[in-house]
């Protein structure tokens, strides 16, 4: 039916964007875009009820406020990619705000390269890619991770990776245009992020110090709750946790999530002090053989994958045990006396712990 109306409408730019935004089909996918998602508004992060929440055009379909004669990109009206839920409040249009100065995602789609504008249906995706929207995309995790929330609820730009000065102008330009135009610092977002960030705080030092409160809740899912996606204010909820990066529980249990590298300012790999810490920093390899030298010559061991040495048919926990083994003498350190073979010479264990536990306070002071 849609097929023949389409047909219809010839090359009528206007009929056909029309009968675009008119057959608001999109709206059936909304029960399952809160299934997927949960109840929260993908802009403001918001938590709403299901009969508050709307399906959103990212790309708008009805007209472009920055580009006053184009009619919107009508042929994404039923692009599932295209689709945002969004809340009433980010939703609402200029016109039911009585000072009419409150600015709305509506038709709102500034571009940081506003030539590469598409006007044509039918562009394929690759080249709607080279687009470069101001706005922020919740659906993109690297555009999420370009704003921070501190614990007053204030959100800002995420200012710990280093970036180059043309990087950092575009991202300034994009989240200062994003926290505008969303109205992303309204005073009862900022109560409700501040709520969750002490929230947060809370159950990630019982994490951390393995207080059971005796609700029967793991102390790992508390947290996991919080920073989920469908989770409201789940972005104030991992800057929490990205400030609590010195409780090493949490931050072993939620690496994954809080997208951490060792890029990011501050957060730095831990310390290594063993065999294995070595082999989880990937400085070692489990399977490599251990070089030890003796007045009667070699001795060869297996660094196993649990951090443990394989000598003959034993294994040991340390190096040092399994040196001591090795030499028969108690004043054998096995950091100094197991060695691995690097090109034609022997490297031993402690230089390499040294250049490791150096090399990552280099990493998380910039240099
Ligand atoms: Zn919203």
């Amino acid at each position: 039916m849609l097929k023949k109306r389409v047909a219809g409408c010839g090359t009528d730019k206007i009929k056909l964007a029309a009968l675009f935004k008119k057959s608001p089909y999109w709206t059936k996918l909304r029960p399952q875009l809160i299934a997927l998602a949960g109840r929260k508004c993908w802009y403001c992060e918001g938590e709403v009820s299901n009969s508050r929440l709307a399906v959103d055009h990212f790309r708008p379909k009805g007209g472009v406020v920055e580009e006053p004669a184009n009619i919107g990109y009508y042929w994404l009206a039923y692009e599932v990619g295209n689709f945002r839920l969004i809340c009433e409040f980010c939703n609402s249009s200029t016109d039911d705000d009585p000072s009419g100065k409150r600015v709305t995602k509506i038709h709102h789609f500034p571009l940081l390269n506003p030539n590469a504008r598409i006007r044509v249906p039918g562009a394929r995706p690759e080249v709607i890619e080279k687009e470069l929207p101001i706005l922020l995309d919740p659906l993109n995790s690297s555009d999420c991770d370009l704003l921070d929330f501190d614990s007053a609820g204030t959100v800002r730009r995420n200012d710990h990776r280093p970036r180059s000065a043309l990087e950092r102008a575009a991202e300034i330009c994009r989240v200062t245009e994003s926290i505008r135009i969303y109205g992303l610092d309204r005073p009862g977002l900022t109560e409700r992020r501040t709520k969750v960030w002490s929230d947060t705080v809370l159950k990630a030092n019982l994490l951390e110090l393995g207080i059971d409160i005796g609700d029967g809740v793991d102390p790992v899912d508390r947290v996991r709750d919080l920073i989920t996606p469908k989770a409201t204010h789940s972005g104030a909820a991992l800057s929490a946790l990205r400030g609590s990066r010195h409780l090493r529980s949490v931050v072993s249990h939620f690496s994954k999530e809080l997208r951490l590298d060792p890029g990011f300012e501050g957060i730095t790999q831990p310390e290594a002090h063993t065999a294995l810490d070595l082999i989880n920093a990937g400085s070692l390899k489990s399977g490599v053989e251990l070089i030890g030298v003796t007045d009667i010559g070699e001795v060869v061991a297996v660094l196993l994958a649990d951090g443990r040495l394989e000598l003959g048919p034993r294994s040991y926990a340390t190096p040092t045990s399994a040196a001591r083994a090795a030499t028969g003498s108690a004043d054998t350190d096995g950091w100094d006396f197991w060695h691995i073979g690097v090109a034609n010479s022997l490297v031993p264990l402690s230089q390499i712990r040294r250049e490791f536990n150096e090399s990552r306070t280099q990493s998380s002071s910039g240099q």
